[in-house]
């Protein structure tokens, strides 16, 4: 996930009512100003449609695709050194924590995690899926907050939670699917709920995620959605060090609805693409740690009524296929992280 498509957004709306003030102020200025001004304009259009655009593609992938009962370690990298080494390469070659105090450094989209500590693979309220990906990584600060969630959802009738991604031993970007999760301070949780049976390695390999919005994509499936996922959600969002939550806009709409008088809680959960079958729950920089750097807040408002309406657009909805970003490399990452991926 990101705030960046809705930055985007907002720069595309900001941009758009800029153009229009310029448009109608012709008579007014000269001509020079307003064809730099619509110069700039244009630029700031094409970034916004451009982050957006790559926003779309995450809508196509599957964050759940089953993984192998024995996994195949990855090849050797012919040249690990080479500054053009994507940096996934690296961290999704090392399959143990950095030892020594946690640390989240950088941010959500570009960082690497030290110290991380695993979240068992089965708790009294939540089982651990895809462990072949070995993502079950984070800041004990997240693992708390798992354990936390897991006990207070059972609370609202939630049987329990299936955890899927969090972070990788050593945090950083994965070699799929996601470009947050780099600091262990990110989590998916799954909107299937858990079986009341421990789970073997087979079924929490192979088993399928159960996609909660309708086909069509514009409401939440009635033969799915309960109440109860609306409650599992809420009592994510009212957890303090949660900062943000992403679903599917038809699960937003939903939420928007069923949310009655208390609502404080709802701008904490944003629309974003994909995540039907799951979602993610990002929780705050650990407080005093200067090097983990922060996402600006979503913002105070619920995001419920118009602000849902460029989520439902055709164009959103099947967005056209975009070109992928390049790789990230340790250049673009903290100095720090450079050695924590290159320690044995
Ligand atoms: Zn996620």
């Amino acid at each position: 996930m990101s705030a960046k498509c809705q930055k985007a957004d907002i720069r595309w709306r900001l941009a758009h009512a800029v153009a229009h003030c310029a448009t109608n102020a012709t008579q007014i200025y000269n001509e020079e100003l307003l064809m730099r001004a619509a110069a700039h304009l244009l630029a700031v259009l094409i970034v916004a449609a451009a982050d957006c655009a790559v926003a779309q593609e995450k809508h196509l992938i599957d964050p759940t695709p089953p993984g192998s009962l024995k996994p195949e370690p990855l090849p050797p990298l012919q040249n690990p050194d080479a500054p053009s080494t994507p940096a996934k390469e690296l961290f999704a070659r090392k399959s143990t924590p950095f030892p020594g105090p946690p640390r989240s450094i950088g941010g959500y989209f570009d960082g690497c995690l030290a110290g991380a500590v695993s979240l068992p693979i089965t708790g009294p309220n939540w089982q651990v899926m895809r462990l072949s990906r070995n993502r079950n990584w984070g800041n004990p600060q997240l693992v708390r907050f798992i354990e936390r969630f897991a006990e207070n959802a059972k609370k609202v009738g939630w049987n329990g939670l299936l955890v899927g991604d969090m972070s990788q031993p050593r945090g950083g970007p994965m070699l799929s699917e996601h470009r947050s999760h780099q600091i262990g301070l990110d989590v998916d949780i799954w909107f299937t709920p858990m079986p009341d049976h421990v789970q073997s390695r087979e079924e929490r390999e192979f088993g399928s995620a159960t996609e909660v919005v309708a086909p069509d994509q514009l409401d939440v499936d009635p033969e799915v959605w309960t109440h109860t996922h609306a409650e599992l959600i809420r009592t994510a969002a009212q957890d303090p060090v949660v900062t943000r939550i992403l679903v599917n806009a038809a699960i937003k709409k939903a939420l928007c609805r069923e949310a009655g008088a208390d609502r404080a809680w709802l701008f904490k959960v944003r629309p974003w693409y994909g995540h039907a079958e799951h979602f993610h729950v990002q929780i705050a920089c650990p407080a005093g740690i200067a090097e983990c750097k922060s996402q600006p807040p979503p913002l105070p408002s619920d995001g419920c009524g118009q602000e849902l309406d460029f989520w439902f657009k055709d164009s959103t909805l099947h967005p056209p296929p975009t070109k992928p970003k390049p790789a990230l490399t340790l250049a673009g990452m903290p100095p720090a992280c450079k050695q924590i991926v290159k320690a044995p």
